[in-house]
């Protein structure tokens, strides 16, 4: 269980090239001028760590990096973002544990690049938390989801670079509402679907991942939006395929929609923290869940 009142761990890593620091997560460390805060400017990643090892490490920094670099922000590098890790876990209160998986003592961790105040330089933080009780919950009861429409169609974005299309940027107000937005209609979470063709996109926090299994099937077909039209690429996702190809599985990738998601043998929302969270219904049509091949994915992502 999440240990109630735990608190996390914080590290500034200020100036980028230099030596993280650990800080005292209570006092105040940003200022108020700094445009990550004025403006949602600037990039992070979210890792999870499962006793002490941060899973995905060289995938989250190489999305660090490019996010940055769509956002012409700066980046530390691997190695000072590998210390200010080891920093705040030497200093973390100990992990949460899932009593549904056993996995081991979880931490979630989030590494921040902000632009800094007008007249400042860029810099990052990284804290570290245990892991709390509702993704246990999600990762064991599964979750119901809404369709929500995008608006646009974020493919469109894909030839232009000022609209940070694919880059995981804090500005993440719209996500957000569309959780609300969810779960003011009494479902657990939402994913983004085009309104032109209904084609499915990405959960508000999540990728989508699904699975179709036909008689005489020797083995699973994992299927997922094309991660290069306009979605994030989502380091989970992509790891659940590199497995899934070494077994023998079949993958491809989108378009789908939602009666895809609705004829599915399986359905998950994926992503670093949750791992692969069942869905257990679309806009309330009940979608089968498969309590073995969550198991198989959760291995994939959290196996050697
Ligand atoms: N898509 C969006 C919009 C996200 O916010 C996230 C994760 O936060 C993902 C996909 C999944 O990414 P990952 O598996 O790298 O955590």
């Amino acid at each position: 269980m999440t240990p109630r009142g735990a608190r996390a761990t914080a590290v500034i890593i200020s100036p980028l090239t230099g030596q993280p620091r650990l800080v005292d997560p209570t006092l105040p460390h940003v200022g108020l001028e700094d445009q990550a805060l004025t403006r949602g400017d600037g990039v992070f990643e979210t890792l999870h760590v499962l006793d002490g090892v941060a899973y995905k490490f060289d995938a989250h920094h190489a999305r660090l990096r490019a996010s940055a670099a769509a956002a012409e922000l700066p980046a530390p590098s691997a190695a000072t973002c590998r210390t200010a890790l080891e920093l705040a876990l030497h200093a973390a209160a100990p992990g949460s544990r899932d009593p549904s998986r056993d996995l081991g003592a979880e931490h979630a961790v989030k590494l921040t690049v902000a632009r800094g105040t007008p007249d400042g330089e860029p810099w990052a933080w990284l804290t570290a938390s245990p892991v709390p009780g509702a993704t246990f919950a999600a990762r064991r009861d599964g979750v119901s989801v809404l369709l929500l429409e995008r608006g646009h169609d974020p493919a469109e974005d894909a030839g232009l670079p000022w609209l940070l299309p694919g880059v995981k940027t804090l500005s993440y107000a719209v996500n957000m509402a569309a959780v609300r937005h969810a779960r003011s209609r009494g479902a657990q979470d939402a994913v983004f679907v085009t309104s032109t063709d209904r084609r499915i996109l990405e959960g508000a926090t999540s990728s989508v991942v699904c699975a179709r299994v036909r008689d005489g099937d020797a083995a699973p077909t994992l299927l997922t939006p094309e991660p290069s039209r306009g979605v994030l690429p989502g380091t989970s996702q992509a790891r659940i395929f590199d497995a899934a190809r070494r077994h023998g599985w079949g993958v491809d990738y989108g378009p789908l929609h939602p009666e895809d998601l609705l004829t599915a043998s399986a359905v998950w929302l994926t992503s670093s923290v949750r791992l692969a969270a069942p869905v257990t219904s679309v806009d309330g049509h009940p979608v089968p869940t498969d309590e073995r091949l969550t198991r198989t994915l959760t291995d994939f992502l959290v196996g050697a």
